[in-house]
């Protein structure tokens, strides 16, 4: 990669940085880093209805994603800033061969080429809880409708539960029993 679009990758990952800093410090401002009890508001959380405190651990487990991905992508930046200070810019670093002209003008920290990037993709697809691999077939992959499958996959649970309704409706018969029967419904 010639200077002069060197430079032009410098600024942008600068300015990246600068607004993930940001997006970061706001999180953390957020009482990220104080202990759960202390980020309510109120003195005791005793009286608190459990949804309150539900809706709050559901709020923070978002807020730390968020951190989360921020921080990787923060750290993504200076990897290739320090790249581009030695000369590494834009070679892959796991396989060694140049990244793409369009991948980093699409993502000036892709410090992967895009091969490899998938492939890492799947490994991530595959990381599954390790007492998996002594079931068969595996709970991450069983919608396979195998010809002699006998045992109870991810499809024959869908359908054990598709009968409850799905986001494509609702039991509307069962509703219909309750209000029948004067419940409110
Ligand atoms: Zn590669």
């Amino acid at each position: 990669m010639q200077r002069k679009q060197l430079q032009k990758q410098v600024k942008r990952l600068t300015e990246e940085k600068k607004k993930l800093e940001k997006v970061e410090a706001g999180l953390i401002k957020r009482g990220l880093d104080e202990p759960l009890r202390d980020a309510f508001t109120e003195l005791s959380t005793v009286d608190n209805h459990p949804a309150d405190s539900g809706s709050q651990l559901y709020e923070r487990s978002k807020d730390l994603g968020l951190l989360d991905a921020t921080r990787q992508q923060l750290g993504d930046i200076e990897q290739a800033l320090s790249a581009i200070r030695e000369g590494s810019y834009g070679i892959c670093r796991r396989c060694g061969r140049p990244i793409s002209e369009a991948r980093l003008a699409a993502m000036p920290s892709a410090l992967l080429c895009i091969t490899c990037k998938r492939i890492g993709e799947e490994r991530d697809f595959d990381n599954r809880p390790i007492e998996e691999e002594f079931l068969y077939p595996p709970f991450g992959r069983t919608f396979l409708d195998e010809e002699d499958s006998v045992v109870f996959d991810g499809e024959d649970a869908w359908e054990a539960v598709e009968r409850y309704g799905t986001s494509f409706g609702t039991v509307t018969r069962r509703r219909n029993r309750f209000t029948k029967q004067g419940n409110p419904s």
